[in-house]
């Protein structure tokens, strides 16, 4: 391959950074200006023209998907197989280090990665060895704890605790959580980083080796490097090395994670001979979408200040649109999608980005109901998450004691002492005398096989699942789907837990409060009761499966996971005040400039058509909250914004359909109008949102306080206006 054809394809300012003489860079540049395209360019220029070996060059990503994705488009560029090149993550490539060296880590051979459920696993195993208690020391905190400190470079021997007794015992499990893995050799994701950077500091000649090898480390995504991971490069880099780093300080989104901007003022200072280039033209975004994200990212102070422009023509403006409720949002956004399918564009080109992963259920709901193929990106389906698992698991035990697989499930979850010994006895005795494991049980306790320790937390066990049988019997569903939630502990074992992922466990908990409470049953089913027929429901939806990779499907993701992806259209969902952004933000004040660069993100993700949407009531963890849009809305400036909002939303149910697309032009003769409060003799009061037809078969759609939406014949109903 020829030089000019390395340089095709790109600009000025791309090119100087690609053809630059060996040198340390800082490209820093607004999201779509081809900074990673840079980067993948610069090191087919590195092979191609400077003659490096492939041998020589080190680059980092912020994903395993960049990587692969990195890797076969330099070898497209450099029309060579990059086989062992170093193309990885932090995490990824200071493993293959520890594997190679793993004697010179002090490690075994055989050492093993401990995930984050294991890690926590690990520590209250050592919280019992300790005599501390779970509560007062949450073993997720505990964990948050050593990753931290581990993310900061520091080992127990450094630290001072000074006289405070919660410090000073985090740090004793740290030391004993620490001396547990050593001896069991086993690594944390935190340790990997941590160890490969001791290796450096620890191993002269492992290092001086590196160091001549590795005369090119490229960077992307830099602003989200953290302190170890920083600290690594350095080292790594000593005085030779030609550093090429890229990134953005607008799109810096893992603060909450430890992540530090900082890291490109100290690459400028540590590398005093770094040139920074800036890429000013932006190849991803029509001219309106680039515009609204430049006067969006403007609001925040303390930016290193770039500006972004574009070729491209205006393109639409982008497509607000105010929904009446969640439901509403969701027939929305995939109304458009089907229009889009239908005039032949692929699924894989629309995304659905959002704040947190709660919001996907109504989305996926509305998803299946059109019969559209849709993949998670980075998470699982809202039915099949392990905490909605979980809940659903006590449900099915109140509804059927029988059900093996939920009484597996959650005996033991939250953990009340049932050891495997014990469900290993209960197995055995169901499959000897062909019994359920709720039968085994009652038997074996009654005939005292079970004793002590494990009776009673057996015992303890059932009876839980009896009240909450007894108790929940005359409750609506979703009263009943709160109170499983309750008084499971359930809720208050991810409570304890603290830290970011709990907290999203809890609101997917409460979010499965919200699908009770809106569970309309189907026709079809009435006679089966609402529970039953509910679980059907669960189980149906987890069932669809994941798209697999080759099918064409609708990307549904967070906005964090959505960072250096491109769309040619993006939808943003629930873009109100409250949820983005979000409510920790809005109460930590710090954060909201994170939040507004996580919404630069996500709108600098969309080519062609970017929609925002926002409800004016959702029903959402479990409550239903009257939001205000969101200041982000308010902060693009008008002329970029076209306001959809359709007005008498009039639609036509099938049965048991919430999301079928609205029929203009209807005429209301139902007696009722939208908005309008009502009282109905068994449901109480509602709001009016919607209604259809008309006649005796007139209906209309009132969202009740205590029983969400419901469809009703006016004739019928005995609605009465309030
Ligand atoms: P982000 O900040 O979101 O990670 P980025 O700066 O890394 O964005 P790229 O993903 O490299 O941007 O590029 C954005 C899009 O623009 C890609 O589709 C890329 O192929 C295209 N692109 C980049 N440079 C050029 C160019 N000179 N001519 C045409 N297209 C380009
Ligand atoms: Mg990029």
């Amino acid at each position: 391959m020829d030089v000019s054809s390395l340089l095709d394809g790109l600009n000025d300012k791309q090119r100087e950074a690609v053809a630059a003489p060996q040198s340390s860079m800082l490209v820093l540049a607004g999201a779509g200006s081809g900074k990673t395209r840079v980067l993948t360019h610069r090191i087919a220029w590195l092979m191609q023209v400077e003659q490096q070996s492939p041998y020589s060059i080190l680059a980092v990503t912020f994903t395993n998907k960049a990587a692969a994705e990195m890797r076969e488009r330099v070898e497209k560029v450099a029309g060579t197989n990059m086989g062992r090149m170093w193309i990885g993550t932090f995490h990824g490539l200071a493993h293959r280090l520890l594997r190679t060296h793993f004697q010179d880590a002090g490690l075994p051979q055989s050492f093993q990665i401990l995930d984050s459920d294991d890690q926590v696993r690990l520590i209250k195993r050592i919280l019992k060895s300790l005599n501390l208690d779970e509560k007062q020391y949450p073993p997720r905190q505990a964990q948050g704890y050593i990753n931290g400190k581990k993310d900061q470079g520091l080992r127990p021997k450094h630290i001072d605790a000074g006289g405070f007794p919660l410090e000073q015992n985090l740090l004793k499990i740290y030391q004993v959580y620490q001396e547990s893995c050593d001896r069991a050799g086993l690594v944390d994701f935190a340790e990997i980083l941590l160890r490969a950077h001791e290796l450096w500091l620890n191993k002269p000649h492992l290092l001086a080796h590196y160091q001549d090898r590795f005369k090119h480390i490229l960077v992307d995504e830099f602003q989200d490097t953290n302190a170890i991971q920083y600290a690594w490069i350095r080292v790594l880099a000593g005085q030779t090395a030609n550093v090429m780093i890229v990134g953005d300080d607008d799109q810096s989104i893992y603060g909450w994670r430890g992540a530090q901007v900082e890291n490109l003022h100290r690459f400028l200072k540590d590398f005093p001979t770094a040139t920074t280039i800036r890429l000013e033209q932006n190849y991803r975004s029509k001219g309106n979408i680039l515009k609204a994200s430049n006067a969006l990212i403007a609001n925040n102070p303390e930016r290193m200040g770039k500006e972004l422009w574009t070729d491209e023509a205006d393109g639409d403006p982008i497509s607000l649109y105010c929904a009446f409720n969640e439901m509403d949002e969701a027939r929305f956004i995939v109304g458009r999608i089907n229009d889009w399918h239908e005039k032949g564009g692929n699924l894989g080109d629309c995304a659905i980005l959002y704040r947190s992963n709660a919001q996907s259920r109504v989305l996926e709901e509305a998803l299946l109901h059109k019969g559209l193929a849709y993949r998670i990106y980075g998470g699982l389906r809202f039915f099949e998450r392990q905490e909605i698992k979980d809940a659903m698991g006590y449900l099915r035990l109140i509804n059927n004691k029988d059900d093996d697989a939920a009484f597996e499930r959650v005996v033991n979850t939250p953990p009340r002492g049932i050891g495997d010994r014990t469900l290993d006895i209960l197995r055995t005795t169901a499959r000897q005398h062909e019994l359920t494991l709720w039968q085994a049980s009652v038997r074996l306790l009654d005939e005292k096989v079970l004793a002590g320790r494990a009776a009673n937390s057996v015992r303890g066990f059932m009876d839980l699942i009896m009240t909450l049988r007894e108790d929940t019997q005359d409750m609506v569903l979703y009263r009943m789907a709160d109170t499983v939630i309750q008084a499971s502990g359930l809720k208050a074992m991810y409570e304890a837990e603290k830290g970011e992922k709990a907290h999203a466990r809890i609101e997917n908990l409460e979010e499965l409060v919200t699908a009770a409470r809106t569970f309309e049953m189907p026709e079809e089913l009435e006679d089966m009761g609402e529970l039953n027929g509910f679980l059907s429901h669960a189980a149906l939806e987890a069932g669809e499966g994941q798209a697999d990779a080759f099918t064409d499907a609708v990307q549904l993701m967070t906005l964090h996971s959505a960072k250096g992806l491109e769309f040619t259209m993006v939808f943003m969902a629930g873009v109100e005040e409250g949820i983005f952004p979000s409510k920790m933000a809005l109460e930590e004040g710090d954060r909201l400039d994170e939040e507004r660069r996580l919404c630069y993100v996500g709108m600098t993700r969309a080519m062609e058509k970017l929609y925002i949407t926002y409800a004016e009531s959702r029903r959402i963890y479990g409550r239903e909250d009257y939001a205000r849009p969101s200041r982000f809305i308010k902060e693009i400036p008008p002329e970029y914004v076209d306001e959809i909002r359709l007005k008498a939303q009039v639609s036509t149910p099938m049965a048991n359909n919430r999301f079928s697309a609205p029929k203009s032009a209807a005429t209301n003769d139902t007696g009722f109008n939208v908005g309008q409060r009502v009282n109905h003799p068994k449901f109480g009061e509602g709001k009016v949102t919607n209604f259809e037809g008309s006649g005796a078969q007139g209906r209309v759609q009132v969202s009740f306080t205590d029983f969400g939406s419901k469809w009703l014949v006016v004739a019928y109903a005995r609605l009465e206006a309030l």
